[in-house]
């Protein structure tokens, strides 16, 4: 739901609410907004940030992740570092060197990545003093995080 602030040509001010800004285009193209005062059917909508209202229904909150059982083998304590690592960094695939470097050498914003290099491609980067370190990962786990 949305709510615009709306204004006529007699200058009335009023708010409109609309399923989403679509909606509000098609009703005034249809001229179906009129201003509740005058009637008038030429309506401006005023440039303010339109707010979500979350009065009466509510989106439905998001699913809280399901804590897995503790486990605290070496296993375990891997697979939750390698998901934290895959959950902070971009996947930029096969493109790992280009961005790699073009971040090195500020063309691109710094940021956490990831992806596929070969290991000549590493070790150039390396030379370049370019920081990268290799993580195997399980192929299971790329499959069921991406
Ligand atoms: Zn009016």
């Amino acid at each position: 739901m949305k709510v615009l602030n709306l204004q006529c040509a007699h200058g009335h001010g009023f708010e409109g609410w609309f399923a989403s800004n679509e909606a509000f285009e098609t009703q005034l193209a249809g001229g179906l907004v009129s201003c509740p005062i005058c009637s008038d059917t030429a309506i401006t909508k005023l440039l303010t940030a339109p707010r979500l209202n979350l009065g009466s229904a509510k989106p439905p909150a998001e699913t809280p992740a399901v804590p897995v059982a503790e486990n605290n083998s070496p296993e375990a304590r891997w697979m939750r570092a390698v998901r934290e690592v895959m959950a902070k960094t971009e996947d930029v695939g096969e493109r790992f060197a280009d961005e790699a470097r073009k971040m090195h050498y500020g063309e691109a914003e710094e940021r956490g990545i990831r992806g596929q290099a070969t290991r000549e491609e590493a070790q150039t980067l390396l030379e370049e003093g370019i920081a990268v370190f290799s993580l195997p990962l399980p192929p299971a786990l790329k499959e069921t995080l991406q």
